[in-house]
């Protein structure tokens, strides 16, 4: 037992606690809708219990049943959160595939991942 460098029991408000302990899972678009693999064992299953709008803020990160990223991208028309440029697409028109996400401040966009993607296992 070492007598430092035990983890904080409060976050820093402004440095995002290290979540690269936890996997990092394959998200899918599937039949129109955004869909995540993981459990709460996954990085994107971390996140504060609070009501706060922006994280970090302090609190503890704690595991959660549901991804933080999919009600950003289910809570309105898929196409509104596609970062392709054909506006014109509905929904269902949307193919099955992988995803990547990238959170922009205030809202998440998606956008597949391309077949010659790097190999990443993680
Ligand atoms: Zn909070
Ligand atoms: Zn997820």
């Amino acid at each position: 037992m070492s007598p430092v460098a035990d983890a904080p029991d409060v976050w820093s408000a402004d440095v995002p606690p290290d979540l690269s302990a936890f996997p990092t899972v394959q998200h899918r678009i599937e039949k129109g809708r955004f869909v995540c693999p993981g459990d709460e064992t996954a990085s994107c299953h971390q996140y504060p219990a609070c009501d706060h709008e922006t994280w970090p803020c302090g609190c503890d990160y704690v595991p959660h049943a549901d991804c933080w990223i999919k009600p950003w991208i289910d809570g309105s028309d898929l196409v509104d959160s596609y970062a392709g440029d054909e506006p014109y697409l509905r929904d269902e028109d949307l193919p099955d595939g992988d995803a990547t996400w990238t959170f922009e401040g205030d809202y998440v966009l998606f956008d597949y991942v391309l077949a010659s993607r790097e190999a990443s296992d993680a």
